[in-house]
């Protein structure tokens, strides 16, 4: 597991993308990211980031507005329920956190259209907490890495999350980097459609790629 960690660590300071919201500790401004990325592909999102963000820089001046600016900001993006939800986290953080976003992620995790990972992901990119931050793209790179046959139920996805926790550095900025390094290479290494284990950084430590070096011009689809 420490080679892992060390390994998405190293690849993901050379190598990973420069996006708008990795900029920023804002956790505002990580939140709305977040839930623009929900469902919506990293290009499109950035469309549309700054401009919402011009427009509704705080919490507080998305609360102010109303819903049809926050409709026509969020018009084209599509599944526009997490605009009516995003604009409904932002009231109820004004009147009961006073503005600010709290850090525990279980405090996070009750505001509207907040789930598990949206807790986990404010709490780390924003406030460098070592919390796991598990979506689509690290549940996959943890199962092909370390549970290989574990299945799609409750308890898998309780044994990924516990996997991940454990990988996540201890030091705060560290957990930073990490959470945003393993998301990274399940989008653009390790993807639902192949897992392009001969350039992955940590295919020495991954179940997946160590079978599939035993031919090295291998390619893993649709796993
Ligand atoms: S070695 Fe292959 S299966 Fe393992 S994480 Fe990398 S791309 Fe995915």
């Amino acid at each position: 597991m420490l080679d892992f960690r060390r390994r998405i660590l190293r690849w993901f300071r050379r190598h990973g993308r420069d996006l708008p919201w990795r900029r920023t500790r804002d956790p505002y401004a990580v939140l709305v990211a977040e839930v623009m990325l929900q469902q919506t592909q990293v290009s499109r999102v950035t469309e549309y980031y700054d401009t919402f963000l011009t427009a509704c820089p705080t919490v507080d001046s998305l609360a102010a507005a109303t819903p049809s600016q926050v409709r026509a900001l969020w018009h084209g993006l599509g599944y526009y329920r997490r605009a009516n939800n995003l604009h409904a986290l932002a009231r109820e953080v004004v009147t009961q956190y006073d503005g600010q976003l709290p850090r525990d992620p279980a405090a996070l995790a009750t505001l509207p259209g907040v789930g598990r990972y949206t807790a986990g992901a404010v709490a780390t990119f924003a406030y460098e907490q070592a919390v796991p931050a598990v979506d689509t793209n690290v549940d996959r790179v943890i199962r092909r890495a370390f549970h290989p046959r574990t299945p799609h139920d409750a308890a898998g996805n309780a044994r990924v999350w516990k996997t991940a926790g454990r990988l996540v550095p201890r030091r705060g900025r560290a957990a930073w980097t990490f959470n945003q390094g393993i998301m990274e290479l399940g989008a653009i290494r390790c993807t639902a459609r192949m897992a392009d284990c001969p350039h992955c950084p940590v295919r020495p430590t991954c179940a997946t790629g160590r079978r599939k070096g035993e031919r090295p011009s291998d390619m893993l689809a649709g796993t």
